[in-house]
């Protein structure tokens, strides 16, 4: 079957897509999707505490003025089933499920140049062709479940944090250990806590976090969300991270001692990320970095009971917020639990699991029940599960060999007509993520529609353009303390044999998407378009139709 456009991945990014080029292009458009229905991330995240890291009046569409007076939010944070209750709204409100085909997962992509069309392979066989191939397969979404020894020998039970069971896991009674430490991991553990009969987290690197203070949204502040939209739009889409709130221009050096601390502990009370907005400089000097370190291991060393225990908690390697950082509820709290104990892997490490728990160089630990909060293949692992093919062959993964490569994190050399939402190279993973998405589905909307009225065929970056847009990623991390924490998903050091290579675009999203609409503006300066044959007349004709 063929199709203008095929979208891969039905989560905030494939929803908007399919919606922007149906229904502003009037383009034919079909969403292949390998979950059992929408959601994206949030389909598969049905881990125990899951619940979104951005504040619900902005971890949502922008686009739509009505979609916003609509929908309601619960909660501070919005966990999984309000998320994918939100995205089930909008595929009704815009009528998107008539074009989603879901248990539909896409193994190959393959560019016939001939034809100027991807075709595109499910795992059941299915054949799909499209002039335009996008994917919106999310960033963080290829579960990375460690290789430990003796896996396969255990007897008990485990779980990846990012394909949990949907009828969820009973903890009941069981021994429970957890690895990993990160944002999932933070969010887990006061939870299992909570009904396991013993916990055990395994904590390969310390790490930071600040009490999320999630509650239910007083009628006043939804009342408010509503009142002030504009503001709030304007806010997430000109600022560095695509929160709403702004990041302060002070110094750590402008103010006093004691005024630092009274800063940093209103902000602690506040809770939520806005913690790192505190000052200007907090991610670019390891100095005014250190006082905002410092606060928050005082404040682990003060809520852990066990010294020994709030040690290995505080023994943190990487400046605050150079990997990303979490917020809970609860965590470090969780510690002070009699069912609950800590192992620190850089002094204890792992030797193997065995048929009944997980072996530590200091000996067993029984365990019924193994859960791996151990993140994901971040960025290319999920693009890397498709086999993309590009012009002659040219294979995506042979290409990234060396670490992605991409123009503006949107396309890449030799893979016309592809485009990547929130590619490696885009702001993405630094960013409240609907509002990246949101300026990546318009851009390309845009360029599409401006190569079908120009009748042309391709676009595609010139290499000269991923060569120097590359050198730019990689300057813009040097400028932050992100680049001195190279033990990190956002380099790959998270996965064995992953190039070390900085992925994400860290010189703001404000700027990223400024430059963005000038580079269109410029006739898509630093790509390449083949307008020796122009596009099928009865294709454009489609987009012209009334009423478009
Ligand atoms: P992550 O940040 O990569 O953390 C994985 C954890 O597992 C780390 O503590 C890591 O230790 C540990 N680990 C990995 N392999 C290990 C091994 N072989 N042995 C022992 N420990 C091991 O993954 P994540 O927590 O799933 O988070 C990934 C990203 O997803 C986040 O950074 C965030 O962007 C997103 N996320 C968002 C939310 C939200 O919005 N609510 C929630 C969860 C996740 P090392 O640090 O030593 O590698």
């Amino acid at each position: 079957m063929h199709f203008d456009a095929i979208v891969i991945g039905a989560g905030f990014a494939g929803l908007y897509q399919l919606h922007a080029l149906r229904d502003r292009l009037g383009l034919k458009v079909r969403v292949l999707e390998a979950g059992g229905d929408l959601g994206g991330t949030w389909y598969w995240n049905r881990y125990p505490g899951a619940r979104c890291d951005s504040e619900s009046h902005a971890y949502r569409y922008f686009f739509s003025r009505e979609l916003a007076n609509e929908w309601q939010s619960s909660e501070r944070y919005p966990g999984p089933p309000e998320i994918r209750a939100y995205l089930g709204h909008v595929a009704e409100k815009f009528d998107l499920r008539r074009d989603m085909r879901f248990d539909t997962r896409v193994t190959a992509a393959h560019y016939d140049e001939a034809q100027n069309l991807w075709r595109i392979e499910t795992a059941r066989g299915e054949k799909f062709s499209a002039t335009y191939l996008i994917t919106a397969v999310g960033c963080i979404s290829a579960a990375n479940v460690p290789d430990l020894p003796g896996l396969k020998d255990f007897r008990g039970k485990w779980y990846h944090t990012g394909e949990w069971p949907h009828e969820g896991v009973d903890f009941r009674g069981k021994r429970v250990g957890q690895i990993g430490t990160g944002s999932t991991g933070i969010q887990a553990a006061p939870v299992i806590a909570e009904t396991a009969g013993h916990l055990t987290v395994f904590q390969r690197t310390a790490n930071y976090s600040v009490p999320a203070r999630n509650a239910p949204l007083t009628p006043e502040f939804q009342r408010w969300v509503k009142d002030n939209y504009e503001e709030i739009r304007g806010i997430a889409q000109t600022t560095v991270n695509g929160h709403a709130f702004r990041i302060s221009e002070r110094k750590v050096g402008d103010v006093t001692p004691e005024e630092r601390e009274a800063i940093y502990r209103a902000a602690w009370d506040y809770g939520g990320l806005q913690f790192r907005a505190t000052f200007f400089d907090l991610l670019t000097d390891r100095a005014a970095n250190s006082t905002a370190a410092e606060f928050v291991k005082a404040r682990i060393r003060s809520v852990v009971k066990d010294p020994a225990t709030a040690e290995n908690l505080a023994d943190i390697d990487h400046p605050y917020s150079a990997k990303r950082p979490p917020i809970d509820s609860d965590y470090f709290e969780t510690f002070n639990r009699p069912n609950v104990a800590l192992v620190n892997l850089r002094k204890d490490p792992i030797e193997r699991v065995t048929a009944t728990g997980i072996r530590t160089k200091s000996g067993e630990h029984p365990l019924d029940i193994i859960v791996f909060a151990t993140g994901f293949d971040a960025m290319t692992g999920t693009l890397f599960k498709i086999d993309i093919q590009g012009r002659a062959g040219k294979r995506l993964r042979e290409y990234w060999k060396g670490g992605p490569q991409t123009y503006l994190g949107l396309q890449m050399p030799g893979f016309p007509n592809l485009f990547t939402i929130t590619g490696p190279g885009s702001p993405s993973v630094l960013t409240n993520m609907p509002v990246a998405i949101e300026q990546h589905v318009e851009w390309i909307t845009d360029c599409i529609a401006h190569l079908r009225k120009h009748g042309i065929r391709t676009i595609e970056p010139a290499e000269e353009s991923v060569k120097s847009w590359g050198e730019h990623v990689q300057e813009c991390a040097r400028a932050t303390l992100l680049y001195d924490a190279k033990h990190s998903w956002y380099f790959g050091t998270n996965v064995e044999g992953k190039p070390q290579v900085f992925m994400p675009y860290s010189g703001g999203l404000h700027r990223y998407r400024k430059l963005c609409w000038e580079i269109a503006a410029k006739g898509y300066e630093g790509f390449v378009m083949d307008r020796s044959r122009a596009a099928a007349p009865a294709q454009f004709a489609a987009i012209a139709a009334p009423g478009v």
